[in-house]
């Protein structure tokens, strides 16, 4: 196999562009000693609380671990019990789910909107019943899924607003950054996310000290200080390592964010086969373009197409939460733009290694694909 002409994501070759630095970052930690917890860790946290606009930020082991922490958490708490239901996207990556699952809390999944691919809003309210504690709303594609609705809705219904923001570091709603828009937030620097480390890392940001505290200390066997263990807690903490080159990629965040916009604009402007529905944009547009995904109808087709023209393509994602094997007790529920998304979704490339020059041929090959 030879490599496409145009790569959906080459994560060495988005890293090469800052390597010495990278490796300058790693050897720091290496030759400080300290190899768990310390300044490259407490330091990252500050610069992303600040970058985020929330009071505190807590690295965790991966942005799974941010939102389980988080829900038990608020559990250790007593805001979340066990059997309390959760809102949630149906469209969505997995680990939103599991997240809810693990923490012995009740997903109760609502059916996405065609024109943001988001959680609809306008469904929330009637999925609510006197259990319902929590909107774990997600920002997919990198496109905030928040509205004054939605906050509305969750102050008349006493609910906690989670945000899953893997997807999304960055984008903004409501004169608002992600991350600090609800009552707790998950990232996740998995490495093919906007910001990515050197292998898994997250966290969790909050306004509320007695969350941060508590997920500090759930994050660390539950220890609120040393060999005192005030929780039942796990071992998820922030690697020094990622910590360090994090802080690297935390600095280029709103050049990362540029880029994508602005390969998104040409995608937009420049696809105009009929076959191929683009994301509808935001006004104004808070996106920070993790994915830009485009519906066709026979997507095998397109995709075949696609890569016969040099252009790899990337599908999130074939299969939802609910008709995972794993979640076959949700297998009834009826999400049927949740179905449709997953049969129609194609991503296009939009990683470092797509410049804009990549976009517009990419564009015109789509705009080639023929109707018969
Ligand atoms: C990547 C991702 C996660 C999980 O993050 P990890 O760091 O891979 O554990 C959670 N939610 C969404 C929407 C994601 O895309």
């Amino acid at each position: 196999m030879t490599d496409p002409r145009y790569p959906f994501l080459d994560l060495a070759a988005v890293n090469a562009s800052m390597l010495s630095d990278l490796k300058a970052a790693a050897c720091r930690v290496i030759d400080s000693g300290r190899y768990v917890g310390g300044a490259e860790c407490s330091a990252f946290e500050e610069e992303l609380a600040a970058f985020a606009g929330t009071p505190y930020a807590v690295g965790t082991g991966n942005g799974l671990d941010a939102l389980r922490l988080i829900l038990k958490a608020y559990i250790a708490l007593g805001r979340l019990a066990p059997g309390d239901e959760v809102i949630v996207p149906g469209n969505t990556y997995i680990a939103t789910v599991l997240a809810v699952t693990d923490a012995g809390l009740t997903p109760v999944f609502v059916d996405a909107d065609e024109r943001t691919l988001n959680i609809d809003t306008s469904l929330i309210e009637a999925a609510i019943s006197p259990a319902t504690k929590a909107i774990l709303t997600v920002h997919l594609y990198g496109r905030p899924a928040f509205d004054a609705e939605m906050a509305v809705v969750a102050r008349r219904h006493d609910l906690l607003i989670i945000e899953d923001n893997a997807q999304a570091i960055g984008a903004d709603a409501a004169g608002l950054k992600t991350g600090a828009l609800g009552d707790a937030a998950a990232f996740s620097f998995y490495p093919t996310k906007n910001i990515g480390a050197i292998g898994d890392a997250g966290a969790v940001t909050t306004a509320d000290k007695s969350l941060a505290d508590t997920v500090r200390a759930l994050a660390n066997y539950g220890s609120d200080r040393r060999y005192h263990n005030i929780y039942e807690g796990y071992n998820s903490r922030l690697d020094p390592i990622q910590a360090a080159c994090l802080r690297l990629k935390l600095s280029t965040a709103d050049k990362e964010t540029m880029r994508r916009r602005e390969l998104a604009r040409i995608y937009d402007s420049e696809i105009v086969n009929p076959l191929v529905i683009k994301p509808l944009r935001g006004n104004p547009d808070g996106s920070v373009w993790h994915q830009y995904v485009v519906r066709v109808g026979d997507r095998e087709k397109f995709r075949t197409y696609l890569a016969a023209n040099g252009v790899a393509t990337d599908v999130h994602y074939a299969v939802p939460p609910h008709r995972q094997p794993c979640y076959s007790r949700y297998a009834h529920l009826s999400l049927p733009v949740t179905d449709m998304l997953a049969a129609q979704v194609v991503s296009l490339p939009i990683s470092a290694c797509t410049s804009p020059d990549d976009a517009r041929e990419i564009a015109n090959i789509i705009n080639s694909y023929p109707n018969d």
